[in-house]
């Protein structure tokens, strides 16, 4: 597995490019504004994109959803419950980006224990509800890989107090994916990687959490 990570706007995104190196066959997951460079990374490494896997709704990991789909053939993937927020975004205008995205119809709707395969890697879907009401998380358990998007950061969280969000859910989603293996590593949708194994204070969560 080759993973390409690149930060983009709107909003200091995590963007990545997730590459089979047997079949050549890619994802990409939480494309951002980032369609460019993911398009000629993939394009680099010979790669065929064959979905766009959403960890969830907002407006900015969402934005070229659209633009890769329609360059590549890619699907969409996206938790069933944030699926509506992909036709919301394009009725609302974001100060962070410079016009509404249009509305974006899924391809697939995931539910929890999903699983998309790309070549050898199997991503499989954890339903990880808090930052909004559809997160999700991407675990290759193969790889001990995981795609966390605004549900788990190195050192904290996403932020719980925007529409759909719910602290309550959030310790419950955090507390899940603390009993995936130490080892794990965790590729957030902003800031540094890190492994479950760095993040102790995954171990002492207590509820109100802010
Ligand atoms: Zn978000």
């Amino acid at each position: 597995m080759l993973i390409e990570r690149v930060v983009a706007p709107p909003l200091d995104n995590n963007a990545y490019l997730v590459v089979d190196e047997k079949s050549h066959q890619a994802a990409i997951v939480d494309p951002a504004l980032a369609g460019e460079e993911l398009l000629g990374l993939s394009e680099k490494h010979g790669a065929k994109v064959l979905f766009i896997l959403n960890t969830h709704g907002h407006p900015d990991p969402t934005a070229d959803d659209d633009s890769i789909r329609k360059a590549t053939g890619a699907k969409i993937a996206i938790f069933e419950i944030d699926a509506p927020r992909l036709e919301k975004n394009a009725r609302e205008t974001r100060w962070f980006l410079p016009a509404p995205p249009p509305p974006v119809k899924p391809d697939l709707l995931l539910k929890e224990g999903s699983e998309i395969r790309v070549g050898d890697l199997v991503f499989r879907t954890m339903h990880t509800p808090g930052h909004t009401e559809g997160s999700a998380c991407f675990h290759i358990p193969s790889e001990d890989a995981l795609f966390t998007g605004d549900t788990l950061y190195a050192g904290s969280h996403g932020r719980t107090d925007t529409f759909g969000g719910s602290p309550a859910k959030m310790v419950f989603s955090l507390r899940r994916i603390r009993e995936l293996p130490d080892r794990t590593r965790v590729y957030p949708g902003h800031g540094p990687e890190t492994a479950l194994e760095k993040e102790s204070w995954l171990l002492d969560l207590m509820y109100p959490m802010l």
